[in-house]
């Protein structure tokens, strides 16, 4: 990081603090040149992080087709795409953060479930049928009933 004032290339990090809802961070520094302050906003070091799937097949994580997924789950359903956009940007983060670099397809399929199940039943319940690949009705009714009891009040 550059010093702006004399192009002295060291500095040293005298506070930090997340901006932009953790995607980076704010960082003051203070030359080693000439004592001078300034502020940098460095993003936040994301590590590519690669899902793997039934077969052991390995794929780059790509937040889009999870995104996608789920806009075909919410198909007719009272759901935006910016909300589905937010769950998106929510589970990368939560993948970024437990610092796993290989996720298996079941982790994020669980993931997506938990999100859905909040926001729209109907797409919860399409997604967990594609993603769980049901073999039969009986393991989807169950599915679905499970669902229905947690509805209940207790
Ligand atoms: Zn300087």
């Amino acid at each position: 990081m550059k010093c702006p004032y004399c192009g002295f290339k060291e500095s040293k990090v005298v506070d930090s603090r997340p901006a932009e809802e953790g995607s980076s961070i704010r960082r003051r520094r203070e030359c080693l040149s000439c004592s001078k302050r300034f502020t940098t906003y460095e993003t936040v070091e994301s590590l590519p992080m690669v899902v793997v799937k039934r077969d052991g097949s390995r794929q780059t994580f790509d937040r889009r087709k999870l995104v996608n997924g789920m806009l075909r789950a919410c198909e007719k359903r009272p759901v935006s795409v910016a909300q589905l956009e937010k769950l998106g940007e929510e589970i990368e983060q939560e993948l970024q953060n437990s610092l796993e670099r290989e996720i298996s397809t079941e982790h994020v399929g669980e993931l997506v479930m938990d999100k859905l199940k909040g926001v729209d039943e109907v797409a919860y319940v399409r997604f967990a049928s594609v993603y769980r690949q049901f073999k039969d009705i009986n393991t989807f009714m169950r599915e679905l009933n499970k669902l229905l009891d947690e509805d209940k009040p207790k």
